[in-house]
């Protein structure tokens, strides 16, 4: 609904939440014999220019007068009224995150398109005795094609008669073609619950009997802890085919977009159809399209990113988590959450079962079970009976390769077996590129990016140098930058594609794949080779932690791991943890469906409590541990952090702004102050950071805190920008 002319005695003021970073809402008016309800979808002038909004809760703002107020300008009439429990959830992330709501809203509304119907498609079809001027080859295949009467796309057409499109409008032109509306996309087809069900395994069948009780409670969290190939997938399957029994909506949240592909056809294999699929790389049209489908209800399951948390279901049911304990669900930047903490809020709002899933779950949850706040089940087994994988330490101070090699003998060894014996196998390293540091022997010249305190990363296939926090990328030159001497340069330590030299030159014949999100191609190249790794067409695969997130290799037998230690170095509290997870994920890649599988974990620290428990399998032994040092320490999930960094572009600027920060801090004995400190990464894209870290006990509002703090605090400005970073994952 559009307005050209308002009447001059408006009847309504209303709030509407505007995508811009304000504490609030602002007041606008409603043009008359217009009518607007809580979450209605409206376009509003903002400043000199019009931006989307959404109408919110709470009152107007009475202080202004109504002839002030600027009107709504359109309505959207076919999408939204929000409902109650997406505002309350934006409010509460809000809330949360300390982001401005607008911000949260703006999350929300991510898809112009989908606000507007979806076009409708034209196509054409022959118009009867017609005949073009001159009947070409060409044109002849087009009327062939159309023989029947049937209405085309023109692309489809073009195709189907193998020409280009302008021999379709040349025939349109002369009125031989009519142009048609076509129907409109039918309705995707609904998930068959019965399509082909597996025979669970007793402990599966006791996690979804319980997981599929819960929804008769609810609101309610339950954990499926489950070794690597469990079947934690097959239980919580059972948990959606229970959200569309009870004709409700469901929403798995995976980490990994190059996880979905095999999701995917899991998920048809079991149900028959695809679910609708949400992340970054889905067009903008198809996002449109799932934005629609799951506010009209035609849209039934939902695969996504994170930022899939944010579509407005109609009527959401079940919220699977899973690899619950990856990073990847926080977002670091702009609005700082973690999905899988929303997931639960957003259940615990909407009533209804969440479940989170992960053989290796992340200490909140594991502590959230003990304490009965989410019901746990442990799926102990492989689901195909297979043995887990022997895991071997090889210590790097003993047993190392040869200076400049990267392998161990043994695991060379362990390779030649392997492959001997038709086996697949992966090479693990999380660092992408070749070299992570290049220096000039003559010099000692470092490559540094201009923009950030880092080193730049030698790319080999790209023949680049590479900053991995900015993109900034140089040739690699043929003389040192500094003294000029020539054939110089010298690439120290591995990265993924040097083991992958290394792997060739040991094993010629062997058919060896790098695996890393940074390889050109992007995500379909590394779907399909995936894809290919599932199907046996690599014997050795080289990744970083993309390769250790969930994904099933049937054929993968070993796993070698160049470099275990590189994690536990950080000054980041989950450091232990990270690690922990890290290697069980990238170990649990072997052997999962034949058993039989091993793993090998090159490390400088054989003694260190992770690779310890790691090599006895001793799960809980670690959890306790690591547990009770959390507990000791008063860090989370026992203690409440937060981050402020703040950043700007001239050092001592910076600095001073994140001291008056510091000095602004209510006195508050339960709470720790930390810092400013400078950050690890002193500086990205050529802005400085300093970091503040607040520590308080669990249960104290360290929001609140936080709201009075910089309430009262000193303004960023001239550049200088303070971001809040509630319960940060990234110390860096
Ligand atoms: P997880 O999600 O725990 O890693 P998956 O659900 O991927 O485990 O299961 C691992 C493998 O075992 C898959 O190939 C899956 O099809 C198979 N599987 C799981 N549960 C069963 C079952 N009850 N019967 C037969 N095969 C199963
Ligand atoms: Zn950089």
């Amino acid at each position: 609904m559009l307005f050209d002319d308002f009447a001059d005695e408006p009847d309504m003021v209303v709030s509407v939440l505007v995508p811009v970073a304000v504490p609030e809402a602002y007041t606008y008016r409603v043009p008359t014999g217009a009518s607007v309800v809580p979450g209605t979808i409206v376009k509003v002038p903002l400043g000199p220019r019009e931006v989307l909004g959404a109408v919110w809760d709470g009152p107007a703002d009475p202080a202004i007068a109504p002839k002030k107020l600027k009107a709504i300008s359109r309505i959207y009439d076919h999408a939204g009224p929000l409902d109650e429990t997406l505002r309350r959830f934006v409010d509460w992330v809000a809330y949360w995150t300390l982001a401005p709501p607008g911000m949260v809203l703006r999350m929300v509304l991510r898809s112009e398109e989908a606000l507007e119907p979806e076009a409708p498609i034209t196509g054409v079809r022959s118009v009867a005795g017609k005949e073009p001027d001159r009947r070409t080859p060409a044109r002849a295949r087009v009327l062939e094609t159309l023989i029947d009467g049937m209405a085309w796309t023109k692309s489809g057409l073009a195709h189907a008669a193998g020409v280009s499109p302008s021999v379709i409008d040349g025939l349109v032109r002369q009125e031989v073609l009519e142009t048609v509306q076509m129907p409109a996309a039918p309705p995707p087809p609904k998930p068959q619950l019965d399509y082909a069900t597996v025979t669970l395994t007793a402990a599966q069948r006791t996690a979804a009997d319980g997981i599929i009780a819960a929804f008769d409670k609810g609101a309610s969290v339950s954990l499926i802890d489950g070794v690597t190939g469990s079947g934690k997938t097959e239980v919580y399957f059972e948990a959606i085919a229970e959200a569309l029994r009870r004709n409700r909506q469901a929403l798995v949240l995976l980490p990994e977009i190059a996880l979905t592909e095999q999701f995917l056809r899991r998920f048809e294999n079991r149900f028959g159809v695809y679910p609708a699929e949400w992340h970054s790389d889905v067009s903008p049209k198809k996002r449109a399209r799932v934005w629609r489908g799951v506010a009209d209800g035609s849209m039934r399951v939902v695969i996504g990113a994170r930022s899939a948390l944010f579509l407005p279901f109609m009527d959401l049911g079940l919220i699977v988590v899973d690899e619950e304990h990856d990073g990847a669900f926080k977002q670091d930047d702009r609005v700082a959450y973690n999905a899988r903490d929303m997931a639960v809020v957003r259940g615990h709002l909407g009533k209804f079962p969440v479940v989170l899933a992960s053989a290796t779950p992340s200490i909140e949850s594991r502590v959230n079970a003990d304490q009965g706040r989410y019901t746990r089940y442990v799926l102990p087994d492989r689901a195909s009976g297979a043995a887990l994988p022997d895991l071997h330490a090889i210590d790097m101070r003993h047993d190392g390769p040869e200076r400049g090699r990267w392998i161990a003998p043994a695991l060379v060894a362990a390779l030649r077996d392997t492959l001997s014996h038709g086996g697949q196998a992966l090479l693990f390293l999380n660092r992408r590129g070749y070299a992570p540091l290049t220096l000039c022997r003559t010099c000692g010249h470092r490559f540094q990016c201009p923009h950030c305190s880092a080193w730049l990363v030698e790319h080999r296939f790209q023949k680049r140098l590479v900053c991995h926090h900015c993109g900034h990328f140089e040739n690699v030159p043929d003389r040192c930058p500094s003294c000029g001497a020539n054939e110089s340069l010298v690439a120290c330590g591995p990265g993924v594609e040097r083991i992958a030299e290394e792997v060739t030159g040991l094993f010629p014949e062997a058919r060896t794949l790098v695996l890393s999100s940074d390889l050109l191609g992007g995500p379909d190249r590394l779907r399909r080779e995936m894809k290919i790794v599932e199907e046996g067409g690599a014997d050795i695969v080289v990744g970083t932690q993309l390769i250790a997130k969930g994904h099933n290799f049937p054929m993968m037998r070993l796993v070698g791991v160049i470099d275990a230690d590189l994690g536990l170095a950080h000054g980041d509290p989950r450091a232990a943890e990270k690690t922990f997870q890290l290697l069980a994920q990238v170990t649990g890649r072997a052997g999962r469906v034949t058993g039989g599988g091993a793993g090998y974990l090159q490390t400088y620290a054989p003694d260190h409590p992770v690779i310890r428990a790691l090599l006895s399998s001793d799960r809980d032994a670690f959890y306790n541990a690591e547990i009770d040092a959390r507990r000791g320490a008063g860090l989370p999930p026992f203690g409440r952090l937060a981050a402020l960094i703040v950043s700007g572009t001239d050092k001592a600027g910076t600095e001073a702004f994140a001291r008056a920060v510091l000095r602004a801090a209510p006195t508050e004995p339960a709470v720790t102050l930390l810092g400013p400190a400078e950050a690890a990464l002193a500086m990205i894209r050529g802005r400085h950071r300093y970091r503040l870290l607040a520590l308080a006990p669990r249960q104290m509002d360290l929001q609140g805190y936080l709201r009075q703090w910089l309430g009262k605090g000193p303004k960023p400005r001239g550049g200088i920008r303070l971001n809040v970073d509630i319960d940060p994952q990234n110390f860096l």
